[in-house]
């Protein structure tokens, strides 16, 4: 079987055998039960093609980064005319009008007051960069004394050394535990199966759980805590809703500290909640915004962060120094990641997709509920054009019964994200209603199977 019909005498199985490609997030058990390694050979549409010939739908766009779904010919010419006029520009101390503009066009999507651009290659860059902005922030306030960042029990915020700090993924800490970042601390998260599962949309218990961050302020003192980072819904960790009231309540305590609150919006920003950001849904304004995935389709890598007028305000007229903020990428703002950015935005703005979303988000949230009652599923959850599937677990384990549906649902056509037993959704805002519908069909029989 070959991967590539220029690589002669390549054996995809023996090199998967050998760790050679070192697989991100991809556990040497799954290598071991699948000695041809699961791969994907092309993509269209909605739909990716497997190596063993399967036609798959992608239910979760990728990564949550390919709304407009696959192989979207505007997306193939505006890289290839970019790439004739301008391939790169260096990022230090020079610019190009790509970047520029798609800064702009940023900004004017991002709640009010909020213009200022910061482009990174990466969600994990994102969150990173938004903690440093956070520190300098501070400091130029004469307030260096505010070190602490506040992140949140099943948070995901990435890799990076400050994102793996601030999240509150067990698994993804564990490892790495003598190197974390010094001085953060988390919130609990939102979840509770026995007042929350089975709800649809935003739960309406659980709000009072944002006046835990009144415990860390008491437990550290207000004039220590720099920032809360929060995913306005935590998606990695399944689509964990916020209780109403929820955000709006953290807002008002981060205000009253002076402490600064960001939102990762790497999932949700750029239309997944029917809105440019989350932060417009629930009606809430950070201070900061991280972004990445959706901006570019997943297509060309690019992130960013969106800071408010003080913040840029407070770095560019603080005291004398020859760079306010000493941080970038060489890839910041890639010629090829801004043309890919301002069509992905075009065809949004063009085809409506935002209203798309608004329209698909019920016939979502009632495909996903129809499962209720499968004795395996503990619960059902939804938002935007996110949901997820929580399983009970296999009495074998945890991520038994996940793994189980995850290989029967590639085989009859459904490409599974899968974290332990939740599956997590998150379809194309291109998807019709019944490819929506007939995904839950084959989810109720896959899992009905196993
Ligand atoms: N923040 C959030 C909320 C994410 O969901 C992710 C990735 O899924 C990241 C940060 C990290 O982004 P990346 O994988 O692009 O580094």
């Amino acid at each position: 079987m070959q991967l590539n019909d220029s690589l002669e005498n390549f054996d995809p199985v023996a090199t998967a055998q050998k760790g050679t490609y070192w697989q991100p997030f991809t556990s040497s058990r799954v290598l071991q039960a699948n000695p041809v390694p699961r791969t994907l050979v092309s993509a269209k549409g909605a739909y990716y093609q497997t190596l063993d010939g399967h036609k798959v739908f992608d239910t979760l766009s990728g990564l949550w980064c390919t709304p407009l779904g696959h192989a979207h010919p505007l997306i193939g010419e505006a890289i290839q005319k970019q790439f004739e006029k301008l391939d790169f520009s260096p990022s230090f101390q020079l610019t190009h009008s790509g970047a520029l503009s798609l800064a702009q066009r940023i900004a004017d999507m991002a709640p009010e007051g909020m213009n200022h651009v910061f482009f990174t290659n990466s969600g994990s860059e994102a969150v990173d960069t938004a903690l440093k902005v956070v520190l300098g922030y501070h400091r130029i306030k004469g307030a260096a004394n505010r070190f602490r960042m506040i992140g949140r029990e099943r948070g995901y915020h990435g890799v990076g050394f400050g994102g793996m700090s601030v999240g509150g993924i067990l698994s993804n800490r564990k490892m790495f535990a003598a190197g974390m970042m010094p001085g953060v601390d988390h919130l609990r998260h939102t979840y509770d199966p026995v007042h929350m599962a089975f709800t649809r949309g935003q739960p309406t218990w659980g709000a009072d759980r944002v006046e835990d961050l009144e415990r860390l302020v008491a437990l550290h003192d207000a004039s220590t805590i720099a920032a809360v980072i929060v995913e306005p819904v935590q998606g990695s960790t399944g689509v964990i809703v916020p209780p109403l009231g929820y955000l709006k309540r953290l807002r008002e305590i981060c205000t009253k500290h002076g402490i600064l609150l960001i939102f990762d919006e790497v999932i949700t920003g750029f239309g997944r909640m029917g809105a440019p950001f989350a932060s417009q849904r629930f009606d809430v304004k950070p201070d900061i915004i991280t972004f990445a995935k959706a901006i570019t389709n997943g297509i060309v890598p690019m992130g960013g962060v969106i800071v408010t007028d003080e913040i840029y305000k407070t770095f560019m007229t603080g005291p004398q120094s020859a760079i306010e903020f000493c941080h970038g990428y060489t890839y910041s703002g890639h010629p090829l990641a801004a043309a890919v950015g301002h069509v992905v935005l075009d065809i949004m703005e063009s085809e409506g997709l935002f209203e798309r979303v608004k329209e698909l988000e019920p016939v979502l949230e009632d495909a996903a509920h129809s499962l209720k009652g499968i004795p395996h599923i503990a619960d059902i959850r939804n938002i935007g054009l996110t949901a997820a599937v929580e399983l009970k677990p296999a009495e074998e384990g945890v991520g038994v019964r996940g793994a189980t549906v995850f290989e029967e649902a590639l085989k009859q056509g459904l490409l599974l994200r899968v974290t332990g037993d939740i599956i997590s959704f998150g379809p194309p805002f291109i998807s019709t209603e019944e490819e929506l519908k007939s995904m839950m069909v084959t989810l109720r029989k896959v899992i009905s199977e196993v």
